[in-house]
Parts: C-alpha cells; structure tokens; sequence
C-alpha cells in the first residue's frame, strides 16, 4: 500500500478527506458549540450526545481510525459488486461514537477484539476514486 492517491477523489467526501501523506485518512466532525463533543458524520441534523442542533458548529479534521469492538467475514456479497470475502467491523471512532467499517484484506487472524485501528485510502477500480479501509495500527498487535 504504497500508492500515493493525492489527485483521487474520496468515496464519501462528506465523511473523510485524504491526509497531507497521501495515505492515511482523517474523518470529518462536526464540534458541537454546546458540550463540545465530536459528532459525526459532520453534517447530522444534531448533536447525537446532546442533542444541539449544530448551527455554526465548528468542522474538524482528526485522524482516522479507532478500537475494534468486533467484526464478522462476510462470503456473500450483500450488494451486488461488493467483493467477498470481506471484513465488516463495528470500530468505536470517538467516545460515544461507533461507525461500521471494513478491514482491507480478509485475513482475520490479526485481529483482536480492543486493538486500534487506522483509517487508511485504497483506491477504487476506475482509478479516480478511494474509499476507506481500516487496517491494525502499527504496535496494535503487541
Ligand atoms: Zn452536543
């Protein structure tokens, strides 16, 4: 995972951006004005742990990436085109926040249940575009 994608456009610009490596990802919040917690995605209608509606609340740009609670192969494709097998995890991003995302490869045996995950780019077929991958950040296993 080597390839630079600066000039790839993201899946979901909404929710991440590519960070200034080229490779890893940082995910999108919005700061809520009223607890100062980060919500996410950064446009939600309101703030998930207080409920503020958000008005001129303060986009931040963090890192990607968080603790895996836990995760199952799938060998089906649930949409037609998803590539199988493929590793569906529920990661904890933030406190109080819990994303679904998937794990590049499909190898579990380096997973843990509780390890740190980073968000990383992989491009997409057609070569414009990259999604979000997580992938156990460096130490994670020890
Ligand atoms: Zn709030």
């Amino acid at each position: 995972m080597t390839t630079d994608l600066r000039g790839f456009r993201p899946q979901h610009p909404t929710l991440y951006q590519l960070a200034p490596d080229g490779e890893s990802l940082e995910f999108l919040f919005a700061q809520c004005p009223a607890c100062q917690k980060l919500v996410f995605p950064a446009d939600v209608p309101g703030c998930s742990h207080c409920g503020d509606p958000l008005h001129g609340a303060d986009k931040v740009a963090r890192p990607g990436g968080g603790r895996l609670l836990e995760y199952v192969t799938l060998h089906v494709p649930l949409l037609p085109g998803m590539e199988v097998p493929r590793i569906a995890a529920d990661i904890l991003i933030e406190d109080g926040l819990i994303e679904e995302g998937v794990i590049a490869g499909s190898d579990e045996s380096a997973l843990r249940v509780g390890m740190t995950l980073r968000a990383v780019a992989v491009a997409l077929p057609g070569g414009e575009t990259f999604t979000c991958r997580f992938v156990p950040a460096a130490g994670a296993a020890e």
